[in-house]
This record gives structure tokens, sequence and C-alpha cells, in this order.
């Protein structure tokens, strides 16, 4: 399984007959690497976990016309007029099967999804925003909701044996960046797990690997850096 690292919480996972492209962003164009031409006979499902513009680019819209790219799409994200790619709509804590891919959704604390995926006898995890929000500072009330509802939606994925999931790690949220990260280790765990949304921060990445569990982590060192795992 190829892995890349597009931009900011967006990859591309290429299995044996698929690829999954997941929160593509460009940041208007910078970033633009993924070619759906790229890949051949490979059918490709271009997902987005929600709405917000760090997770959401336009820009895949335009692959509509091409035959094998499907879509997977958070109910909170809107199209354009006159836009007719395959696409599947999403809910949290809907399961689906969906042109030769299974899928199943866990419900963000911050908007939309995040992705549980099998695909070709590989499972494969995107967070979106689900994050473990602790904000030094908030009211406790709000820290204490945001444990619940990041700890309640990792809790569904006990027993998943999970190849690749991509979790958050944002350096935003100072001494409390790890607990997302740590906590789906503890609960889940993952073969590889790639940090994400940590907003060009790729120090993050040796700073996880130095804690206790780190061993799984991977080092991502720039933009559109390829992976092969497994
Ligand atoms: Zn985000």
């Amino acid at each position: 399984m190829n892995v890349t690292y597009l931009h900011h919480s967006g990859f591309a996972v290429e299995t044996q007959t698929k690829v999954l492209l997941f929160d593509y962003y460009t940041e208007g164009g910078r970033y633009a690497f993924f070619d759906p031409q790229a890949y051949g006979e490979k059918d490709i499902f271009v997902f987005v976990s929600h709405f917000h513009e760090d997770h959401y680019d336009r820009r895949i819209l335009d692959w509509a016309d091409n035959p094998r790219v499907r879509y997977v799409l958070s109910a909170d994200v809107r199209t354009v007029a006159g836009f007719a790619g395959e696409t599947l709509v999403v809910k949290p804590h809907e399961s689906h099967d969906f042109g030769g891919i299974h899928i199943e959704t866990l419900r963000s604390n911050d908007e939309g999804v995040a992705f549980l995926v099998k695909a070709d006898g590989k499972t494969i995890y995107h967070a979106g925003d689900l994050n473990w929000w602790h904000w030094n500072g908030e009211p406790d009330a709000f820290n204490a909701d945001i444990r619940q509802s990041y700890t309640t939606e990792i809790n569904r994925l006990k027993g998943q044996e999970i190849d690749v999931a991509f979790v958050p790690a944002d350096l935003r949220l100072e001494d409390k960046y790890d607990w997302a990260v740590a906590y789906f280790m503890q609960t889940v765990g993952a073969k590889a797990l790639f940090p994400m949304h940590f907003w060009k921060r790729f120090d993050v990445c040796d700073m996880l690997r130095e804690k206790a569990d780190g061993s799984h982590i991977m080092k991502i060192s720039q933009e559109n850096e390829k992976f092969k795992v497994f």
C-alpha cells in the first residue's frame, strides 16, 4: 500500500485496485499534487470529511467527468450547480458499501464525520477534524465535553484492526497536542499512524515518535512525500 502525504490533512492511499483521497486541500492551488490520471485503471474515491476550507477544495469537483472517480461527501459539504459526480453522501454512524469498498463513519466533534474504510483487505481510518480539542484556558465544562465526545467516538473503533490511521496532532493545543493520538493508539491502535492537521509543523512527527508508544508514528518531512507501507 502506498500513502502520499499531500498537505495539511490531505492524503492519497493506493491499495491494490483502488485510490482513496482524503480531505484534499491545495491552499489555492499551491499544493495541487493529485492527478487522477496518474493511477491507470484504479478506481478513485474522493473523501471529504466536512466543509471547512482546509478539508474541502472545490478542485476535486473538476474530476467528476472521469468515470473512475467517485465521491464520498459528508452531508454538510455543498457541491456546485450542475455537479454530476457519482456521489455517496454520508452522515455520522452510518455504514455503506459503495463501488467495491466499505465505509463506516464516526461523528466528528467539530463538523462532519471521520471515516473508517475497508478496501482490498486493508483498513484505513481518517479522522477529519475529530480530535481531542482540549484547549488550555477553556472552561472545564467545555474540555469535559470534548473528552466525552472524542473518547466515545474512538471507543466505537475498538476491535478494528487498522492498517493505516490519519489522526490530528495540532500544536495549537500546546501540551495537549498528542492526546488524540495517544488515546487512539491505546484504544484502537494502527500499524502505521500519520499525524496530520499540524499546520506545517513537521517537527510534531519527531515529537510524537519520542513518546512511549511512538514506534508506529510515521515521520512526514514535506508535502507530496510518498511512503510504502505493508
Ligand atoms: Zn481542520
